[in-house]
């Protein structure tokens, strides 16, 4: 054991959850994002918690992550965000949902339903609005509803789409504009079903910026997790995961003497560095490196000297009280993963998703 940890707070999952809510409707359901091992965390545990809280429903992104959840027991509807058509047996036989978002994929997943004899198995389809990613774009709804109408093996649970740039108070033209197209999807769909699916667009950022989209549903990822995309919501809500290490050892550094690969670092003073074990292979890019990142030791800043290895950071702990085994915390509790990850011009999506599977994940409640 490294003796790093990432340790997930639920009882911060928890008032996070309760947050969102209080700023929905009292009918608009949510929809926790679980992709990405819950952002980095771990999904199961973070799934179990969000469907003890009442969550209406769970995404992924990709089918494998799907059917994780549901070897593990989670019986809420998991919609598939970005499903691909050889993955569509697996989403079926787990009770999967999936993302309809062209008519390759509709089409493909018709024949498939067809051929196993469902009727009226749940899909969601996606609409791109303006973000360019996934979903029909300009598309003349008629069309889809011909596919639809031609066939029993599916029924329509949700439309939804995805904006570009909820966070940022900049692009709200465009954004008022997406959820303008959206609605205009939406009505002409429903017109044409014959019965009125669930409407869907809004993250984390929409919750807050657009309460006029909440529509049926809305679906939060960051937040959950703990990270507003401002200061003032950042103060809200409560990191859940905490990125720690220990301090393995101290080295004395001489003027002149080098610290890490490379050689990339020189001492200009005499000092202390203090090797710690996480690396690039843990999460921690690069980019960190050569004093652009920091851990805190004892709640004080320790710049990363040199660069980053595989395995482990050195950091500079001259003008810090501390010792070989003294706690280090990277982000989380005590060190702001925005703050930390806007040094190499990132965000905390990164930052929480990049930490690797090796470390351990410490469940607190
Ligand atoms: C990841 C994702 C979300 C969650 O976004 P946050 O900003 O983390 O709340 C919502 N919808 C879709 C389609 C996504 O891919």
């Amino acid at each position: 054991m490294s003796h790093t940890v990432l340790e997930l707070d639920l009882n911060a999952l928890s008032h996070n959850y309760d947050y969102l809510r209080s700023k929905l409707e009292p009918d608009v359901k949510m929809l926790g994002v679980v992709k990405a091992y819950a952002y980095g965390s771990a999904s199961v545990a973070v799934a179990k918690k969000l469907e003890e809280k009442g969550i209406d429903y769970l995404a992924v992104a990709y089918t494998a992550e799907g059917v994780a959840l549901r070897e593990a027991g989670i019986k809420t509807p998991i919609l598939v965000l970005h499903p691909q058509i050889e993955n569509f047996d697996q989403i079926i036989k787990h009770q999967l949902e999936p993302s309809i978002y062209s008519f390759r994929v509709l089409k493909a997943f018709t024949e498939i339903a067809e051929a196993q004899g469902l009727k009226a198995y749940p899909i969601h389809i996606k609409f791109n609005t303006g973000l360019n990613r996934l979903g029909f774009k300009d598309v003349n709804e008629k069309d889809i509803l011909e596919q639809l109408h031609a066939t029993e093996a599916l029924k329509v649970k949700s439309l939804f789409s995805h904006l570009a740039a909820s966070e940022d108070p900049n692009e709200r033209t465009f954004t008022l504009q997406q959820i303008e197209t959206f609605e205009n999807n939406a009505k002409h769909m429903i017109a044409g079903l014959g019965y009125t699916p669930m409407l869907h667009q809004s993250n984390t950022s929409a919750i807050i910026n657009y309460p006029q989209a909440q529509f049926d549903m809305v679906r939060s990822g960051i937040g959950l997790y703990g990270y507003g995309n401002t200061q003032e919501e950042d103060l809200k809500l409560k990191p859940v995961a905490t990125l720690k290490t220990v301090i393995s050892q101290i080295h004395d550094i001489a003027i002149g003497e080098t610290v890490g690969y490379n050689r990339a670092h020189t001492a200009a003073k005499l000092g202390r560095s203090a090797t710690l074990p996480i690396g690039h292979a843990d999460g921690i890019s690069r980019a960190y490196g050569k004093g652009r990142g920091y851990v805190m030791i004892n709640g004080k800043k320790a710049p990363i000297i040199g660069n980053v290895c595989m395995d482990m950071i050195m950091v500079d702990v001259t003008k810090i009280d501390c010792e070989e085994g003294d706690e280090v915390i990277i982000f989380g509790k005590g060190a702001s993963a925005v703050a930390l990850s806007a040094r190499i011009k990132s965000i905390p999506y990164e930052l929480i998703t990049a930490v690797s599977q090796r470390i351990e994940r410490k469940i607190i409640e």
